[in-house]
C-alpha cells in the first residue's frame, strides 16, 4: 500500500516537493499538497509588478493548473498541527499522514515596525508592490529610504535589488537628480555570504550614488513627520520609506510549539525535525547554520526529502546531505543582472563563485523562471 505524504504550503519547496514524488515515487506515495491560496507567484514577480512591467494577474500561476500523478492540491487553511501524532487540521478537513512536510514559507509581522502598515511601503507582498507601483508613479522627488527591518529575511539580494531597480526608474523618469536615496540595514555588509559577493553589491550602490548604513536598524517611523527612529537613538528623515518587513513563521506554527526560536528546528543533513515521519523545507526551516531564506535552497531541500522519504519507504540507501548549494540571480537595472553560485553547508564557512553583473544573466534568470513554471505547473 502506497504511504500518504502531506505537504502544507504549496510554494517553492512544496512544489519541486511534490513534482519529485510525483515523478520519481509515485509508486511508493500518494501526495496531498494544501496551500491557503489559489495560486502561486515566485519572490522575484513583485519585482516586475512593482515597476510595471507586469501586472499581480499577469505572474500569478493558478494551483489549479496542477496535474501530476499521485499528487492533489487542496485550498485549505492549516489551522493546527501535532507533530508528535502528525495530525493536521484544516479549515476544512483532517489529516493523519505516513510523512508530514513542513514547507509554510515565511509571513511578515507588519506590526513590529510601528509606522510602517500605516505610512511606509514595502514590496515583499503582492498588494505592497501594486501599492508602491502606484506611488513610484506619482513620486516627483525627495528622500528615500530603504531599510531592512529584520533578520532573517527572504533573499538577501533582494532589499538591494530593489535600490538599483528604484534607481533605474528615477533615471528614466528623468527626477534621479532630485531624489536622495539611503539604505539601511543591520547586516555589517550587504549580502555578506563573502566579501567578494558583498563588494558586488556595495559596489552597486556606490555607482549609483545610494548611500549605505550598514548595521542601522529602524525601529519604528513617523510617517506623519517624515521620520525614521533607529535603534542607536538617531533619525532619519524621509519623503519615501520601503522597508523589508520583519519576518516570522506563519501562523499556526507558533500556537503549535513548533517555532520555540522563531522558526522550525530541522537536521540540516536531512531536513528532519525532532518529530519521526516530520520535515521542514525553505523558509520556515532553521538549523544549527545559516542558510538564508531563498526558493532556490527551499528546492534543493525538496530534493533531499524526495529522496529520504522513498529511502526510508524502500529501505534504500539515505540520499547525501543537503548542502544548501543553490544559483542566485539578482537584478542591477539597466539590463544587468548578477550571478553567484553558493553553497552554505558543504565547508565548514559558506562558499560562493561570483559570475560577475553581465546582460546575458538576465536571460538566464528569465530561463530560470520559465523551467519551473512548465516543471511545476505545466506552462510554457
Ligand atoms: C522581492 C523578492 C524577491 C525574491 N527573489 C528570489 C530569487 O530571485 N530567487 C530565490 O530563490 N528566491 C527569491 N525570493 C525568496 C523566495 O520567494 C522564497 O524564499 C521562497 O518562496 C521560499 O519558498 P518556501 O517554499 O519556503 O515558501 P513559500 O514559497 O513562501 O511558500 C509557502 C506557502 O505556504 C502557504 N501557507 C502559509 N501558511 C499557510 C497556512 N496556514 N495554511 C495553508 N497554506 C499556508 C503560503 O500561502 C505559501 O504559498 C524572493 C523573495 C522576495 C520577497
Amino acid at each position: 500500500m502506497k504511504k500518504h505524504v502531506l505537504i502544507l504550503g504549496a510554494g517553492f519547496g512544496g512544489l519541486e516537493l511534490a513534482t519529485r514524488l510525483s515523478e520519481s515515487y509515485e509508486d511508493v506515495v500518494d501526495v496531498t499538497l494544501l496551500d491557503r491560496d489559489d495560486s502561486f507567484f515566485f519572490g522575484y514577480s513583485k519585482l516586475e509588478v512593482m515597476f510595471g512591467r507586469q501586472s499581480a494577474d499577469e505572474v500569478r500561476l493558478p494551483y489549479g493548473d496542477i496535474a501530476k500523478d499521485g499528487v492533489e492540491f487542496r485550498r485549505e487553511t492549516v489551522t493546527g498541527i501535532d507533530p508528535a501524532t502528525r495530525r493536521v487540521t484544516t479549515d476544512k478537513s483532517s489529516y493523519d499522514p505516513d510523512f508530514l512536510v513542513l514547507a509554510l514559507g515565511a509571513d511578515y509581522d507588519m506590526a513590529a515596525t510601528p509606522g510602517l502598515a500605516e505610512g511606509g511601503h514595502e514590496y515583499y507582498t503582492l498588494a505592497g508592490a501594486e501599492r508602491l507601483r502606484d506611488e513610484l508613479a506619482a513620486f516627483k522627488g525627495g528622500r528615500v529610504l530603504i531599510s531592512v527591518l529584520g533578520q532573517p529575511f527572504k533573499c538577501p539580494p533582494a532589499p538591494f535589488e530593489g535600490a538599483f531597480l528604484m534607481h533605474e526608474h528615477f533615471t528614466r523618469e528623468g527626477i534621479r537628480d532630485s531624489v536622495d536615496m539611503t539604505m539601511t540595514f543591520p547586516m555589517q555588509r550587504p549580502v555578506p555570504v563573502t566579501t567578494a559577493v558583498s563588494q558586488l553589491f556595495s559596489g552597486g550602490l556606490a555607482e549609483r550614488d545610494i548611500d549605505e548604513r550598514p548595521q542601522h536598524l529602524v525601529k519604528s517611523i513617523d510617517p506623519a513627520n517624515g521620520e525614521a527612529q533607529l535603534a542607536s537613538g538617531e533619525t532619519l528623515p524621509f519623503d519615501l520609506f520601503v522597508g523589508i518587513p520583519v519576518h516570522r513563521a506563519p501562523d499556526p506554527l507558533p500556537a503549535c510549539g513548533l517555532a520555540p526560536n522563531g522558526w522550525v528546528f530541522v537536521d540540516q543533513t536531512n531536513l528532519r525535525t525532532e518529530h519521526p515521519g516530520v520535515y521542514a523545507i525553505g523558509d520556515v526551516c532553521t538549523g544549527a547554520r545559516t542558510v538564508p531564506k531563498a526558493g532556490i535552497f527551499a528546492e534543493d531541500a525538496a530534493r533531499v526529502v524526495a529522496e529520504d522519504i522513498a529511502a526510508t519507504i524502500t529501505g534504500a540507501e539515505s540520499p547525501a546531505p543537503y548542502n544548501g548549494w543553490g544559483i542566485c540571480y539578482a537584478e542591477f537595472g539597466d539590463g544587468l543582472v548578477s550571478k553567484v553560485e553558493v553553497s552554505f553547508l558543504s565547508a565548514s564557512s559558506a562558499e560562493a563563485e561570483p559570475h560577475g553583473i553581465r546582460p546575458e544573466f538576465v536571460a538566464e534568470k528569465a530561463e530560470f523562471g520559465a523551467t519551473r513554471r512548465a516543471r511545476w505547473f505545466g506552462r510554457t
